[in-house]
């Protein structure tokens, strides 16, 4: 357990000085195979009697420290890169479900995390049940094998409380999942919690510039040793090391991002709130949010993402969008660059209508990922975008 303070764990995280050549930043060992040096030494390694690299689907030393780095953020015994973060989620629920066994989510969830459990993981005669936040041990039983949930959810930014999830996948013997891509490490350890294993997109905050796409499991060194040999060994979708130093490098400079993303997500949650032309403006933060004593106990800071509601609704936030100058439209989040998306024609395209608007994903819904520019630029697009007259030049 690494005693130092979360801000220095993240420059420092995983790394040092490279046995082999004394190297400060960590060298990308861009290979495919590792030579064994002897007959016997091969044997041995593959006889599991010698730890060392073989073959880098299933390790490599600069994917190897990236693991070490997200295991030491998250308090976690070990970590466990992917080739993105649905291949992370998707390698875990290989390996650890099997026929008969249920999966209990509390939803909304990422359109992928769904998408896998009720497209590919049910074919597979995986039940899959939703949960109520307010009854939670009511929809688990002795069948249950994972308890899933994110926190905050996507895009409305609702709140699930870890202690309770842990608790009660506990009580039938179940792992609590979590997946914390939203809230980073820097500002929710669902460890400490009680959660067994967590999960990240690192394509989000923890590589931050939105040049590549990674996952990462954290949790017991056990099971992630079995994920290792069956989810990754057998599906094969591998981090890369160049991937992995970019996730590593990201890292270096979390504390700094996520200080900034937060800082620019509350002026730009307080200005929309003020505006006419906005309905309701979701981020945890306010103290009006139905589970803001919650954010304040699970997290450092309410995180880097706003989402809004527009009076008018499809025509309205089209209009919004299309005017946006320094936010780009596109998918993803946690990037420097601020990023808007309209969660009713992109990401929750596909869901039925009833759905969505139960989920609260309503046409008049916009996402925003504040990025770390300065903020009073944001609020100036913002603002401009909402205007109700073209000002010159738009
Ligand atoms: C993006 C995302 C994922 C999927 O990650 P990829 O790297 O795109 O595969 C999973 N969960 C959440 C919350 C995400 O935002």
């Amino acid at each position: 357990m690494n005693t130092r303070r979360i801000g220095t764990r993240a420059v420092h995280a995983g790394a040092g000085l490279d046995p082999a050549s004394g190297a400060h930043s960590t060298p990308i060992v861009q290979t495919s195979t590792f030579g064994y040096g002897t007959f016997a030494r091969g044997e041995r390694l593959f006889a599991g009697e010698e730890e060392g690299y073989v073959y880098s689907r299933v390790g490599n030393p600069t994917v190897a420290t990236f693991e070490r780095a997200v295991a030491d953020l998250e308090g976690a015994e070990a970590g466990l890169g992917f080739s993105s973060g649905m291949a992370a989620i998707s390698a875990l629920c290989m390996t650890v479900l099997q026929p008969g066994d249920q999966v209990a989510y509390l939803g909304p969830l990422y359109g992928g995390s769904e998408g896998l459990f009720y497209h590919v993981l049910q074919r597979f005669g995986v039940e899959i049940r939703s949960l109520d936040d307010g009854d939670l041990s009511a929809g688990l039983d002795p069948a249950t094998r994972l308890v899933y949930l994110e926190t905050p959810t996507n895009p409305t930014l609702e709140l699930h409380d870890l202690r309770a999830a842990a608790d009660a996948a506990h009580s039938v013997l179940a792992l609590c999942v979590v997946d914390n891509t939203f809230s980073t490490p820097l500002l929710t350890r669902p460890i400490e919690h009680g959660v067994d294993v967590v999960v990240h997109s690192a394509t989000k905050y923890l590589g931050g510039h939105g040049d590549a796409l990674g996952g990462v499991l954290t949790g017991p060194a056990e099971l992630l040793g079995q994920v290792r040999m069956e989810g990754l060994r057998h599906f094969g979708a591998a981090l890369g090391p160049l991937e992995a130093f970019l996730f590593l490098r990201g890292i270096k400079t979390l504390l700094l991002r996520i200080e900034r993303h937060c800082a620019n997500a509350r002026l730009v949650a307080h200005a929309l709130r003020e505006h006419p032309a906005v309905a309701r403006v979701y981020w945890p933060g306010f103290e009006d949010h139905p589970r803001h004593e919650l954010a304040r106990r699970q997290m450092a800071d309410f995180g880097g993402m706003v989402t809004l509601e527009l009076h008018g609704g499809r025509n309205a936030a089209e209009r919004f969008l299309d005017r946006l100058e320094l936010f780009t439209q596109a998918v993803s989040l946690g990037d420097v660059e601020s990023l808007a998306t309209h969660p009713a024609t992109t990401t929750h395209q596909l869901l039925d209508p009833e759905l969505r608007h139960s989920e609260g994903v309503t046409d008049g819904l916009v996402r925003l990922s504040v990025g770390i520019e300065d903020p009073e630029d944001l609020i100036d697009d913002l603002a401009a975008a909402l205007e109700p007259q073209a000002a010159p030049g738009r």
